[in-house]
């Protein structure tokens, strides 16, 4: 249907999550017809990000230096580590601009299933990076899913294993603001009510 080369650049952009057939062929005729300068662009980033772009040594977040710019910025509160599931999570945690403590990127979480297990989340990593930073406190913001919750415990029984003094936190669950209480659903409003603080 579609010429060698064609078809090669449309099977190659369907490795893109969320991006189906229908898509890839809209995207490789596009490219073709009107983007090619931006093709080669986009060609060209994509070629130096794969070489050279990898894993923080400390935090396993992505960067091309061996340490990235939050491990790497003394003003930084070393006694903070809050461990998140992927790289969006760090980006989304910034913009809060309310955390100055470090990070580690778990890369996923734990699926055995998926043949992801502890050593593929980068625990012996974590273990180390908490010794060398004397974290004092560990704030373990993985998603609230199912394997999101599952990871958090483990990772907070190792730890306390490790270490009882450590203190271990997980980040509140509940109601997103400005929104109403009739339209938030029953689990959410359940965990909320049972996660109730203090208000002075
Ligand atoms: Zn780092």
């Amino acid at each position: 249907m579609y010429s060698i080369l064609v078809e090669k650049l449309i099977s190659a952009l369907r490795c893109l999550p969320g991006v189906g057939s229908r898509s890839a062929q809209r995207m490789a005729f596009h490219l073709l017809q009107r983007g090619r300068n931006h093709g080669l662009a986009l060609a060209l980033a994509l070629e130096q990000a794969i070489h050279k772009i990898q894993h923080c040594s400390l935090c396993r977040n992505l960067c091309e230096t061996d340490i990235c710019h939050i491990c790497a910025n003394p003003q930084r509160d070393a006694s903070l580590l809050c461990i998140v599931e992927t790289p969006s999570d760090v980006i989304a945690i910034e913009q809060t601009a309310n955390y100055k403590g470090l990070y580690f990127i778990l890369m996923g979480h734990l699926s055995p299933l998926d043949g992801v297990g502890p050593n593929e989340i980068g625990i012996p990593e974590l273990l180390q990076l908490v010794t060398q930073k004397a974290t004092n406190e560990v704030i373990l913001a993985t998603n609230p899913t199912v394997e999101g919750e599952a990871t958090a415990h483990y990772i907070v029984e190792l730890l306390k294993n490790n270490n009882s003094n450590l203190r271990c936190t997980r980040i509140a669950h509940g109601i997103p603001m400005g929104s109403e209480l009739e339209y938030i659903d029953s689990n959410t409003l359940g965990r909320a009510l049972a996660d109730r603080h203090e208000i002075i």
